[in-house]
Parts: C-alpha cells; sequence; structure tokens
C-alpha cells in the first residue's frame, strides 16, 4: 500500500530518534549530538552518531546512516512499510489499512502475508486452548514440562488433525487460499484442485520477527507421524536461515545477561526456559547461517553454544563458529556430559548445573582442537588459522593468537602470520578486515581529488541547500563521476522534469533501499558539525568539477582543430579556433559567477 508523504513525515517527526536508538544502543552526550558503539560493527570507541536537531543517525566507522526508518530497517531487518508501521503504533498514529487501494505488487504481498500469518496464530493458539480438542496437545507439552508460562512467552499453538481446519477458518474471516498458499499455511492438492492444511496435528512453534509479530512456524507432529519437525517455506515475509527461534521473546533476558545461549533445536531452548535459562534462540529447522549471525550481533557480542553431547552435535555446534566470529561475535563452547542435550540436562540438573556450564564454558579454540585431534597437528592448527582469519577486531584477535599459542604450541608471531596470510586469500575476509575499530571502512576508497570533490560539493548542496540553485545552473548530474553520487546529484540538484529534492528527509526517504547514499548524506550533515568552524570553500569544489569538464572540452576541441589542420580544412580551424575562444571566455566568466551568498 501507498502511504501519503505527509503521514510518513507525520510518523517520523513524531518519534524522538535519541529515544529510538538508545533502546538498541547505549548513548552518551556528546555536545548537540548523541555517541555510541555502532550496532553495525564491530568497535571499541564510539563513532556512532545521532543527531536528534536533524533526526538522523550516522557511523563514521562503517558509514551507515539515515533516519529512524532506516535505522528500524538496518537493525532489525524490517522493510520500510514495516518500519513505518512500527513507529506509527508506538506514536500513536492511526494508518489506513493496507490493501485497500493500488497496493504495489511486493508490499501488499508482504502485508496480505503478514495479516494471513497472525491469523494463523491466533487460531493455532486457540486450537491449544481448546478444552477439548487441544488435551492431547497440553498434555503431551505437559509431560515435557512446557508450562502456561512458556506456552504464554512463545505463543504455542497447536494445529488441529482436519485436512482443512484452518483453510476453512482462514476463509470465513475473508482469506483467499491463494494469500494462504503464498503464505505457506495451505499447499495446493496435486490432483483434483483446491488445497489442505500444511500443519496438521501439530505443536506450533511460531518464529517472531523483530516487532513480535509471527513471520514462520515450526510444527512438532503430535504422535508418531512422518516428518516430525514440519517448517514453513520461505514466503513473502520469511527468508530460510533469517529468523532465530527465541529472539524476540528472549532479547531483553539476553541484554541483561551480556550473552546469548544458541541451542540446536526449540525443544532445547524451552527445557532451558523451563529452568529459567532465558537468554537462548535457536535457529530454526535449518543449519545456522551468516544472516543469523548478523541478527544475533544486533543484541550480543557473545554466544555460548550449547549443543547434544555427540559427535553430531560438536560437529553442529562447530559449524556455526565461522559465521559467528565473522560476525563479530566472541564464541564460547559449553559442554555437557557424553550424550546428554539440554533439554534433559537442564530438566534432570536444573537451572544452577545448566548456567554453571555456560558460565564456565571455554573459547572456541580448545573444542576445534579436540574435535580435529584425529587429523594430525597441523591439520588442527590449519583449522584454527582459518577461523582466526575471520575475526577482524584487533584486541579480540590479539587474544585469540595468545590461546591458540598455548593451545597449539606454537609460536604467536607464527600463527599470527598465518592468520595475515589467510586472511588476503579468502575472498570475503578483505572487506571485513578493514572494519577494524576505528578505520572508516571507506578510507582506501575515493582517494583520489576528483572523487573527493565530488562529495564536498553535494555536502555543500546538503548543508546550504540555498545554494543549489547556484550550483546547478553550472553542474549537472552527469558532471558526476561516481555512480552513487550521481544518483544523489540527480535527486537534489533537479532536472528537466524534475524539481530539486532538497528537504533532508523526502530525500532519504527518495532513497530508502539505498542505504549507501543514504550514508552519503548523513555523512555530509554530520560532518558538518565537526567542522562547523571551517569555512565551506564552495567555490573550490564548484570550480574543480567545472575545471574537469572545461579540460575535456578542451581537449576536445584542440583534437578537433589540430585534425582539421591536417587535412588543411581552413573552414572548420577558423570554426574551432572561434569555439576555443569561446569556450576559454564561458571558464573565465564561469569562475567570476560563482559567489557564496553572505
Ligand atoms: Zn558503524
Amino acid at each position: 500500500m501507498r502511504l501519503p508523504d505527509e503521514t510518513i513525515e507525520e510518523i517520523r517527526a513524531s518519534t524522538d530518534i535519541v529515544d529510538l536508538v538508545g533502546g538498541f544502543v547505549s548513548l552518551r552526550k556528546a555536545g548537540k549530538s548523541w555517541k555510541g558503539l555502532c550496532p553495525f560493527h564491530t568497535e571499541k570507541t564510539p563513532s556512532f552518531h545521532v543527531t536528534p536537531d536533524r533526526g538522523i543517525f550516522h557511523c563514521f566507522g562503517c558509514g551507515r546512516g539515515g533516519n529512524v526508518f532506516a535505522f528500524l530497517m538496518e537493525h532489525e531487518g524490517l522493510s520500510f512499510l514495516e518500519a513505518v508501521r512500527f513507529l506509527a503504533d508506538r506514536a500513536g498514529i492511526a494508518l489506513p489499512r493496507p490493501g485497500a487501494d493500488g497496493a504495489r505488487g511486493e508490499d501488499a504481498a508482504r502485508e496480505a502475508t503478514l495479516r494471513a500469518t497472525r491469523a494463523a496464530l491466533d487460531w493455532f493458539r486457540k486450537g491449544l486452548a481448546d478444552r477439548a480438542r487441544g488435551t492431547a496437545a497440553r498434555e503431551y507439552l505437559a509431560r515435557r514440562g512446557i508450562g502456561a508460562d512458556a506456552i504464554e512467552s512463545f505463543a504455542i499453538g497447536y494445529a488441529l488433525p482436519e485436512w482443512d481446519a484452518l483453510l476453512k477458518h482462514l476463509a470465513r474471516i475473508g482469506f483467499a487460499p491463494e494469500v494462504l498458499e503464498r503464505a505457506g499455511l495451505v499447499v495446493r492438492r496435486e490432483r483434483g484442485g483446491g488445497f489442505y492444511d500444511r500443519f496438521r496435528d501439530r505443536i506450533i512453534f511460531p518464529i517472531q520477527g523483530p516487532t513480535g509479530q509471527p513471520i514462520a512456524f515450526g510444527g512438532r507432529i503430535l504422535g508418531d507421524g512422518e516428518p516430525k519437525y514440519l517448517n514453513s517455506p520461505e514466503t513473502p515475509i520469511f527468508r530460510k536461515g533469517r529468523g532465530l527461534f527465541g529472539l524476540y521473546p528472549n532479547r531483553g533476558a539476553i541484554r541483561d545477561a551480556g550473552h546469548a545461549v544458541l541451542v540446536e533445536g526449540y525443544t532445547d531452548l524451552i527445557g532451558l526456559h523451563a529452568v529459567g535459562v532465558r537468554n537462548t534462540v535457536a535457529p530454526l529447522g535449518t543449519a545456522f547461517t551468516e544472516e543469523q549471525a548478523r541478527l544475533l550481533s544486533n543484541h550480543t557480542r557473545l554466544v555460548v553454544l550449547l549443543y547434544d553431547a555427540d559427535d553430531a552435535g560438536r560437529a553442529a555446534a562447530l559449524r556455526t563458529v565461522p559465521s559467528l566470529l565473522a560476525a563479530g561475535i566472541a564464541v564460547r563452547v559449553g559442554s555437557l556430559p557424553e550424550g546428554a542435550d539440554p533439554d534433559d540436562y537442564a530438566r534432570r540438573e536444573g537451572g544452577d548445573a545448566a548456567r554453571r556450564v555456560i558460565e564456565g564454558a571455554p573459547g572456541w579454540i580448545p573444542a576445534v582442537i579436540e574435535a580435529t585431534s584425529r587429523e594430525g597437528r597441523e591439520a588442527q592448527a590449519r583449522r584454527v588459522v582459518e577461523l582466526l582469519a575471520r575475526v577482524s577486531d584487533a584486541l579480540a584477535l590479539g587474544i585469540l593468537l595468545g590461546e591458540a599459542s598455548v593451545a597449539l604450541g606454537l609460536s604467536e608471531d607464527l600463527i599470527r602470520r598465518e592468520t595475515e596470510a589467510r586472511r588476503l586469500q579468502s575472498p570475503d575476509a578483505p572487506a571485513r578486515a578493514i572494519v577494524v575499530d576505528g578505520g572508516p571502512a571507506r578510507r582506501a576508497r575515493g582517494a583520489d581529488g576528483a572523487h573527493r570533490a565530488e562529495r564536498a560539493l553535494l555536502a555543500l548542496c546538503l548543508r546550504e541547500p540555498l545554494l543549489v540553485p547556484l550550483v546547478a545552473q553550472h553542474v549537472g548530474p552527469d558532471d558526476f563521476a561516481d555512480a552513487g553520487h550521481r544518483k544523489l546529484a540527480h535527486a537534489l540538484l533537479g532536472s528537466s522534469t524534475e524539481e530539486p529534492l532538497t528537504e533532508l528527509h523526502a530525500l532519504l526517504s527518495r532513497f530508502r533501499e539505498e542505504p549507501s547514499i543514504q550514508g552519503l548524506v548523513t555523512e555530509a550533515l554530520g560532518a558538518s558539525e565537526e567542522e562547523e568552524r571551517k569555512e565551506i570553500k564552495a567555490r573550490d569544489y564548484v570550480l574543480r568539477i567545472l575545471k574537469r569538464r572545461l579540460e575535456r572540452n578542451w581537449e576536445r576541441t584542440r583534437e578537433e582543430l589540430r585534425r582539421a589542420q591536417e587535412r588543411k580544412d581552413v573552414e572548420a580551424e577558423r570554426r574551432l579556433m572561434k569555439d576555443l575562444e569561446v569556450q576559454k571566455q564561458a571558464s573565465q566568466e564561469l569562475v567570476q559567477s560563482i559567489r557564496i551568498p553572505a
């Protein structure tokens, strides 16, 4: 659906950006802005700024920036519309119901899927609460120690055994079967047409999205049928390996504890919950992915792995380590008595014992060495080095190098050199390697003067919108060599068909799906405060860009002149000489006409 720009702006203006961001990042006041450790990259000294006057944030370390919508999109993985809706609810601003008007395809599909998924969860929860029909399911849960508290916290439900109980119910309240199919709730019959429920006679565990709304389901069969576990397919709102079970209900506990416990399945998670260990998350039915690691890194910088104490469990646990390290998360590996799984262990030994295992968990290096013990020392060392190469934080790496040296019996220096070498080989490493404390990721790029001049000119237009008409007289978007700069210039300076767009938040909205351009905008504005006392040298910036254009023209005309002279074309020669004269004069006039308003 399409919301009017004024409504979006009203929602933005009603949201206190310091309050919103402060809910996720701890911020300290610093002059007119607030500073904190960037939630988007690993750092030890704060380069993440929130400027309430302008309603923006910007990180000078990794270059991310934008307004409240961009923050939620980036931090919580919401779509623009979901971010708008979330903040509208928060600010108590009523939005028109979706679906009525000419909704744009993708947004409309997401909206319809969200609503169907929410309605399905309500139905599943009613199924579990049903006095007669939910009895077997409640008894099953009770036998596993899952009581009313966990049922409420995790919004657990039950899918009735009929082939079409959900289908019929949702059809009654207005959902078309095609919508339900897209939401992964029903399956099309192979023969004879029609649809049937995907989840039948199953305990339903929902994955909740960043704002608590259900986005997918995992279902465990109540009886003996197959498959034992069944999950939602990919839908417009759910990409496999994106959500984490328990993250939404447990995120407060994760923040309080300062770490998350990663377990393999939702029964482990609920088992630990039952004994009071609540800072846990689980991937739902998939191998742990890089995206899940990044999602988790928004909430914590330390993860304790607690998987089944058998070969399969240990191998699965160690497979998560590369993604976690690459996301800037420190990893410890908890170990249970041989053969135990976290669910059984928690029930048998209780919360204190489980907590001791978690709190006493050693780093990942011994676990990796242990797991590769049959392969010999060289293989062990290589495996450790491979993983060390994924650690980008200099301090964390320093500590790990010390541990690795002791554990492997090799000199720290040797391991460090091998790690560096490994880092250079691996294709995804360089980008991460640059994101070390305080080092602007983009320092290496755009070192040349022309690139800097383009940025400076754009920054000038953003800070001094009054200058835009003047700049636009002399410079067009095509004068910008960098594609991102060109796009921004196009919006800022306008064109024959479009008015210049100089209002900050309208501009950010225009680039809602292009974070790097939003970062350019907020960088320019964020920097202005730090550079307040410096004089803005508009003239220089404009001149440098114009100079390039004039030089190119000059060269071209000179070349044509040379060719005309070669073929002794007197007439062309005279015309081109005149051209050059005009160009020269034009450049002088341009230089004189550029003046900064007082
Ligand atoms: Zn950052």
